[in-house]
């Protein structure tokens, strides 16, 4: 199966070693982002991705995260504040910072895997500044894997954290006829942006809990099957978007008017017309959703 954009199961997290302090060295490099954007130079016509000598940052006091180990070289990533960068300014020349979706189709899978877990790490340190129990400051702790009370009676230590959410094709296969699948529609001037359905999993929801109950609030129809065909990390809310196909036993539904506007069913061969018509835009390449839609058509266009 085609390994989902953002996600990287080769890259070496080196787990054994990854919270245990150790002295920077020449191999050491640093990944930056400043408001959760990441630097990179330009080179000729393709843009290059900055991984500076960690040592270069000494005169600014941050905190790194270790992100793992590739091609010898133990990557970390730091979020730098506007301070930050005023201080590092010569270092900076150069290049400009870039959202990684902007770039997403000009970036290698595991180039985007890996500043996807950078800016999920980097994103966490911002919002974990303060203890759950006391309040008091937390520091960066176990290299950048968790964050800890400063308060010496409380210690607390916390570790980052992510939002599950299902992200589901709704399909509906008749007796007799060709498969449909049910997609949100939203008009643009060329057409319509078409997509699947999503929605964060709650406390004390199962998958298929979470499945059934967000399907009914956003087009009222009830799942009679449900396959699960694959996940992928989604560090823009941190979040793992688990992808679903879902079916339905008949084709009435109805939208909810708030998350969801419009949606309609289509056939395979019909999507396949309109995208080739331009008259369809799916979601983004880099999306689940996306690989959600095209695999359907593919599966259903004969
Ligand atoms: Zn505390």
């Amino acid at each position: 199966m085609k390994k989902q954009y953002y996600s990287n199961p080769f890259f070496d997290r080196d787990i054994e070693n990854r919270r245990v302090s150790s002295t920077i060295s020449a191999n050491d490099v640093l990944i930056i982002s400043f408001q959760h954007k990441f630097y990179f130079f330009q080179e000729k016509e393709r843009k290059k991705l900055a991984l500076f000598p960690l040592e270069l940052f000494n005169q600014i006091s941050i905190n790194s995260s270790f992100l793992g180990v590739q091609k010898d070289k133990k990557i970390w990533t730091a979020e730098l504040t506007e301070t930050n960068v005023k201080s590092v300014s010569e270092i900076l020349k150069g290049g400009r910072f870039y959202d990684i979706r902007d770039l997403a189709d000009q970036l290698a899978n595991e180039q985007a895997a890996l500043l996807a877990y950078a800016l999920g790490i980097n994103k966490w340190h911002q919002i974990t500044r303060f203890c759950g129990v006391c309040g008091t400051d937390t520091k960066s702790w176990e290299n950048g894997h968790s964050r800890k009370c400063k308060k010496p009676e409380c210690s607390k230590v916390f570790y980052p954290q992510i939002s599950p959410a299902i992200i589901v094709l709704i399909e509906y296969r008749p007796k007799k006829g060709k498969p449909l699948c049910l997609l949100n529609k939203r008009k643009i001037d060329s057409g319509y942006m078409c997509s699947t359905f999503a929605g964060f999993v709650e406390i004390g929801e199962s998958l298929e809990d979470a499945v059934a109950r967000e399907m009914k609030e956003e087009v009222n129809v009830d799942v009679i099957n449900l396959c699960y065909v694959d996940s992928q990390p989604w560090s823009f809310s941190s979040s793992l978007m688990m992808g679903f196909v879902a079916e339905v036993a008949h084709t009435i539904f109805e939208v909810d008017g708030e998350e969801i506007k419009d949606a309609a069913w289509f056939s395979a061969k019909e999507i396949d017309q309109l995208v080739l018509k331009n008259e369809l835009i799916l979601s983004k390449p880099d999306s689940i959703a996306r690989f959600l839609i095209e695999t359907w058509v593919a599966n259903n266009l004969n």
